[in-house]
């Protein structure tokens, strides 16, 4: 009997622990809104992935994460026949007559039993311009299933869809220059395109023309893993590519508000990259400052709360306050769940001023760091 007892504690520490939310990376919320780790581009078997739709909820459960989304593939007729052969050669699989709200309808029961927040979603394809785009927070993917693509961004608009375009820099798509195509101004002017994967850790990764689009045209800053094979296990700090929603509740339709309102960044290895605004209350709330006078200037010692990583570069400052001589080349990083101390010399009988610098890894347009300042008086 002991035995048995033992053995079966010993079972739960083998495989039970293997179910907490061991990886959840720790983000911390903002001071209005609390911060929630998604996903809303995911393949199953229910179109060319190769999990159950019930392992994706494992996963995410897994990593801590809040929400995701599966959006299967859903072909108008001009893209059809070239997808699906090209799966069902794959498989040896017909996925005619089967439901495309089937991947949701498995996954349910599990992502409740989780506190998952599972959104219904479906990615309608083409192999021309407009190419991929998810349309999620919908009632019924069975009615997007149409001959023309405009009439699948209908059926998905009627039932009040948040619409982005997925990797517009897909290679196999654009394969020399990212274009913006006609059909993509049309969705946009049509309200058929909110937000947009400036990453996608499939087939594009980062994507600088993205981002410049999210930027000068308004739209929704997403990063999402489109992942088809299992999910792969992270080590302690690494995590697949997420979008941070910053809503006012853990809740579908809290996601839903924030994401129309443009409230979300990308994490996608350690860069945080979205709207300054945003990027600025999560530095804000992540990052404690200390400041103690010494003799010759001040001792500032930075506290991250957090498992994201800050790269500090100085920029132009009063020539007085010398500070960061080494950063032009190696940033002054701030690892996750650290404290680290510099000095700032004031020199000439200054009695304070602003540490300038910018924040390398928060990308707020490409290549560009957020610019702050620490002001010591
Ligand atoms: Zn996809």
């Amino acid at each position: 009997m002991k035995t048995v007892k033992i053995l079966s504690f010993v079972f739960f520490l083998a495989f039970g622990a293997v179910q907490v939310q061991a990886q959840r990376i720790v983000i911390p919320d903002l001071k209005e809104y609390k911060t929630l780790q998604c996903d809303f581009h995911i393949h199953t078997v229910f179109s060319d992935g190769t999990v159950w739709p019930t392992v994706r909820i494992d996963e995410a459960y897994r990593e801590g994460l809040d929400a995701i989304s599966i959006t299967e593939h859903i072909y108008p007729v001009t893209s059809r026949r070239v997808y699906l052969q090209e799966i069902e050669s794959q498989s040896n699989l017909s996925l005619k007559g089967i439901s495309h709200n089937i991947s949701y309808e498995l996954a349910k029961p599990l992502a409740k039993e989780r506190n998952i927040i599972l959104i219904r979603g479906s990615e309608i394809t083409c192999n021309t311009s407009p190419w991929h785009s998810n349309a999620i927070f919908l009632d019924n993917s069975d009615e997007l299933d149409k001959p023309e693509w405009m009439d699948s961004f209908r059926a998905a608009k009627a039932q009040n869809a948040f619409f982005f375009w997925n990797h517009p820099g897909r290679e196999k798509d654009q394969p020399d220059t990212t274009l913006w195509w006609p059909e993509h101004t049309r969705l946009l002017q049509e309200g058929m395109m909110q937000g947009i994967e400036v990453v996608n850790g499939g087939s594009q990764g980062y994507s600088a023309d993205a981002h410049r689009w999210a930027l000068e045209k308004k739209l929704t800053f997403l990063g999402n893993s489109d992942i088809h094979a299992p999910m792969p296990p992270f080590a302690p700090g690494q995590h697949r590519v997420m979008t941070l929603v910053f809503a006012k509740e853990r809740t579908a339709e809290a996601i839903h508000e924030a994401l129309r309102e443009r409230r979300t960044a990308i994490y996608y290895e350690d860069f945080i990259i979205g709207e300054e605004t945003y990027l600025k209350q999560l530095f804000e709330s992540t990052l404690e400052w200390k400041i103690d006078k010494t003799d010759d200037g001040v001792l500032v010692t930075v506290r991250n709360k957090s498992d994201l990583t800050f790269r500090l570069k100085k920029t132009g400052s009063d020539a007085r306050l010398v500070y960061f001589r080494n950063t032009a080349i190696i940033p002054f990083t701030i690892v996750p769940n650290s404290e680290r101390s510099f000095t700032v010399r004031l020199n000439d009988g200054i009695t304070g001023g602003d540490i300038n610098f910018s924040v390398e890894n928060f990308m707020v347009e490409p290549n560009k760091g957020m610019r702050y300042s620490v002001k010591i008086n």
